[in-house]
């Protein structure tokens, strides 16, 4: 079967293949805003991207994988309004914004790593590509697509006449509907390419461009660096699918403006994880809701947490598997608990194969392989593809046969299914322990103190600790350990 997948562009499935002469999938994701940690919904997202990644490598592709890293401050609010999230960050802990992105920087990165998802071909951090966003919204301005107002440069939304078609957005009731919040805008779906710093204020972050001192509105930095690293157009652009209404229409616009072509000929998103809140009704009984599991509400989970409750992060990425990317994930923690259970049990017929793999020769084994190639071809059906590694581990072909297929599974899995379950669990499913790195920062951590630098040397422990190691001060000096 081909390989295929749902394009949000166009609403159905669709066979992927490349254009010819190009080497190598050129791909796209939004990273993280490093103002906090990032939760496990977001998490999700990134691990059903990495299922895409692994996918596209096991049907021969080669990618170029972008993640960005949003390190300036856009403010809270989609509409260009309201604080700078950096800045609130900030302050709620009395850190400067650039050690505020540097330490969730890491923090994600931790994350990331923990739950065996693939290092990108490359991260690009905002911060890191000012003048590629000035330089495209300079394209902009002389194309025509842009004005002015008192507090920065907006993208003119009508003159994108597709607009719309994206989203499926209802423009006219949109532009109707929310006069009240437009300032300066000329319609309700413009949006700041580029924004002024106030002038009574200096910003933390700020840069001098054309139009004044300020900083990137917060939708130009993906066109730009999806662009430097991957041209004008590219094979696939992923994210959340609360990215769809504004930040993917966004793009599209200011991309297809500045360069007169497709921006991204697939468009992949992932759906939910939600969690679930007892909504008292009005008989006085309570009923459980789902919803989305959100960074700005202040409810959420971190990966840390899951492991505090003694999960390892791959259980969560096992609880991720089992259910479609396009579907609401629902979690409870009886459901991770259920999961850790499932995949212990996996662990308990795949742990005595470990070393056995031998050639795949028999018919019924190939058929498994074929079968589970079709799985995750057919729109990253990961749900399918396990039920199909379990049936095969049950069935009557040899161990060293059972033995290769779960290697080869497990490319696309990513669980880690070389190690025993023990091995990797002490360890918190981290098998590269950077020891030097580790040492490193206890040194610099000692001299910090020896300076008396008491805010350097937490940010030092806070950094360990988000690489899952505790370190135990003592009269013989301080030793470490990995977090169980
Ligand atoms: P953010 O750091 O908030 O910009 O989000 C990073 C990524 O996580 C984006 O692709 C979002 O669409 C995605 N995301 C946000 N909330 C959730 C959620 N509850 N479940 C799955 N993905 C999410
Ligand atoms: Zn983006």
């Amino acid at each position: 079967m081909a390989l295929q997948f749902y394009n949000t562009a166009s609403r159905k499935k669709e066979i992927f293949t490349l254009p010819e002469g190009v080497p190598a999938v050129r791909m796209y994701c939004c990273g993280p805003t490093v103002y906090h940690f990032a939760h496990i919904g977001n998490l999700r997202t990134y691990i059903f991207e990495d299922f895409l990644v692994r996918t596209l490598n096991y049907y021969g592709y080669k990618v170029n994988h972008i993640v960005n890293i949003t390190d300036v401050g856009h403010l809270t609010s989609d509409a260009d309004s309201g604080d700078d999230k950096m800045e609130k960050g900030a302050a709620r802990e009395g850190k400067s914004v650039w050690d505020i992105a540097k330490f969730y920087t890491d923090a994600f990165m931790a994350d990331w790593h923990r739950l065996n998802i693939q290092e990108p071909t490359r991260w690009t951090p905002a911060t890191q590509h000012i003048q590629e966003q000035i330089d495209l919204v300079k394209t902009l301005e002389e194309k025509g697509y842009t004005y002015r107002t008192s507090d920065g440069i907006y993208f003119d939304s009508l003159k994108f006449p597709r607009y719309a078609d994206f989203a499926r957005l209802d423009v006219e009731n949109l532009r109707k509907g929310s006069r009240i919040d437009m300032g300066e805008k000329k319609n309700a779906t413009d949006f700041a390419l580029w924004k002024f710093s106030p002038k009574d204020k200096k910003r933390a972050m700020e840069w001098d461009s054309p139009w004044g001192v300020g900083f990137p509105g917060w939708h130009i930095e993906c066109s730009a660096m999806a662009m430097k690293y991957n041209g004008p157009t590219l094979d696939i652009h992923c994210g959340g699918t609360d990215h769809i209404r504004v930040h993917h229409t966004n793009e599209i616009a200011q991309s297809e403006c500045a360069n007169g072509v497709q921006f991204a000929r697939f468009w992949m998103h992932g759906e939910f994880l939600r969690t679930a809140s007892e909504e008292k009704l009005e008989d006085g009984t309570t009923e459980q809701k789902f919803g989305k599991m959100s960074k700005s509400s202040g409810e959420f989970l971190t990966v840390s947490l899951l492991m505090d409750r003694g999960f390892n992060p791959l259980d969560y990425r096992f609880f991720a598997i089992g259910s479609h990317y396009r579907n609401y994930l629902n979690f409870t923690w009886e459901a991770l608990t259920g999961a850790k259970e499932a995949f212990k049990s996996l662990h308990k017929k795949t742990d005595p194969l470990i070393g056995k793999a031998t050639a795949i020769t028999s018919e019924a084994a190939k058929a498994f392989q074929n079968e589970f190639k079709d799985a995750i071809g057919d729109d990253l059906n990961m749900p399918r593809a396990l039920g199909i590694m379990n049936t095969m581990l049950k069935s009557d072909i040899d161990d060293g046969e059972k033995a290769a297929l779960v290697m080869d599974f497990d490319k696309i899995f990513g669980l880690k299914l070389d190690q025993p379950r023990e091995e990797y669990a002490k360890k918190g499913a981290n098998d590269e322990i950077d020891t030097a790195k580790i040492e490193a920062l206890i040194a610099a951590r000692k001299e910090a103190r020896a300076n008396k630098n008491w805010a350097e040397s937490d940010r030092i422990r806070d950094e360990l600790a988000a690489m899952n190691i505790v370190i135990k001060d003592s009269k013989e000096g301080t030793t470490w350990s990995v977090k169980e």
